[in-house]
């Protein structure tokens, strides 16, 4: 790939330019995404918007910015952002996940109805998939949905539902079709929170703090047209969802910044005298991990060119979620090991040392290894799907894996 920039791209980058000169500094910091967003990120949101940064590909009648798809300059904004340090805009389930499905799949009605109000951040997103049984096998949803008078009538529960606290809506795979095969019984529904027979309860994760939640659904009524696509097509829906979830999970800049901090941590980090990037234990393993992060920068650009020359990247890009989930989490690890007895004296209510920021980082790593697919699973794709190996043997009455 070429990496230098001509036409188009050029002067998209000269723009971004402008951009941040003249809007920086109104960019929020250290957004807590664990909370409903404050007025400073929904302003910054809607300037992102305005501009053609977020929902650059949605078309204006839906509030976005009409460009067509170019992968190039998603890249480049991208990029631009992170080297000015400016935040990128709402990571939510909304915009990342919900939005790009209902681009594909929802009706007229639902794309003028939710796409410009969740790009601008006025409508916050749940997704309800999981549930106690039922997380790696999530075509197993056991939630129920019966269509009565003009509504589904929704009973069940989920649980590790991210934002349920502060979101305004859910999107929901329920079982409507209880006597079709499992894959085929489910279907995809829009809730409101706020709907009459939904109770939200925080469940506290190691970190100290409720990041999800339990949520429960007692005769939950929402209108028959609250579906997207077809009744007993919601595993397909929801799995163009998940698409998106998994090369979000993998993101690269994300490993640059950390590596760049665990640098600047072994830099500045002493034992007997001497900087602990001196030491051969931790220089070997951070030169192992920076030559895996460079590799992993190239194995993006080299997605990216495929991506714009409308390749199908088949297994390169099946290893994205896996591998960037796996490195991050060795990143904080050795990070952690730095710290040595200094970290033990971290505070999780103090967010602003910096162990206590490594040990949430590296606590939420382990939850986004599981996340959007886990570990295990991520493997059974890659050898199944997409290195054509034989299906692992199952248990003669077993399930078949959901989120694979
Ligand atoms: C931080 C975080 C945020 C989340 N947010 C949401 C959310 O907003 N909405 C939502 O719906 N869900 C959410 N989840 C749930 C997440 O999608 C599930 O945790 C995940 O799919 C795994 O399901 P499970 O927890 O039921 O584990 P299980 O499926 O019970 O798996 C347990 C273990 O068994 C392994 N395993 C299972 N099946 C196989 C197999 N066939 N082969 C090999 N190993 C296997 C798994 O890898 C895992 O190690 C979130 C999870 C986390 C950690």
């Amino acid at each position: 790939m070429d990496l230098n920039l001509f036409g188009s791209h050029a002067a998209l980058r000269e723009e971004l330019r402008d951009f941040v000169a003249a809007f920086g500094r109104k960019s929020p910091r250290n957004v807590d995404f664990r909370n409903r967003p404050g007025k400073e990120v929904l302003d910054w949101q809607k300037i992102l918007v305005e501009h053609g940064y977020v929902g650059r590909n949605v078309p204006v009648e839906f509030g976005g910015a009409g460009k067509p798809r170019d992968v190039m300059e998603s890249h480049i904004i991208a990029e631009a952002f992170a080297s000015a340090e400016i935040y990128p805009g709402l990571p939510s389930q909304g915009v990342s996940l919900l939005v790009p499905t209902l681009l594909i799949v929802g009706t007229e009605e639902q794309k003028r109805a939710y796409v410009s109000a969740t790009l601008r951040g006025d409508l916050v997103w749940c997704q309800g998939y999981s549930e106690p049984g039922n997380g790696s096998d999530l075509a197993n949803v056991q939630t129920r949905g019966e269509l009565r008078d003009g509504y589904w009538v929704i009973n069940g529960q989920k649980t590790w539902t991210s934002s349920a606290h502060y979101a305004q809506m859910m999107f929901l795979l329920c079982r409507t079709e209880p006597q079709q095969p499992k894959h085929k019984g489910l279907s995809y529904l829009l809730v409101p929170m706020d709907s009459p027979g939904i109770e939200v309860r925080p469940l506290k994760t190691m970190t100290g703090r409720s990041e999800f939640n339990e949520v429960f659904f007692t005769d939950v009524k929402v209108p028959e047209y609250s579906i997207v696509g077809n009744r007993g097509e919601g595993w397909d829906v929801a799995n163009v969802t998940l698409e998106h979830e998994r090369s979000l999970i993998g993101d690269t800049r994300k490993l640059i910044t950390r590596l760049d901090k665990l640098i600047k941590l072994l830099n500045t980090t002493e034992a007997d005298g001497e900087p602990l990037i001196h030491r051969g234990e931790f220089r070997t393993r951070l030169l192992r991990l920076q030559g895996e992060v460079l590799a992993w920068k190239f194995h993006h650009l080299r997605l990216l060119t495929e991506a714009a020359q409308g390749t199908d990247s088949g297994v390169k890009r099946l290893i994205v979620k896996y591998g960037g989930s796996v490195l991050a989490s060795r990143l904080s690890e050795l990070a952690i090991d730095a710290l040595g007895s200094a970290g033990l004296q971290f505070d999780l209510t103090d967010a602003t040392s910096e162990a206590t920021t490594w040990y949430i980082d590296h606590m939420y790593d382990i939850g986004l290894m599981i996340g959007g697919g886990s570990t295990n699973i991520q493997k059974n794709i890659i050898s199944e799907r997409g290195l054509n190996l034989p299906r692992e043997p199952r248990a003669a009455n077993a399930s078949q894996t959901g989120r694979s």
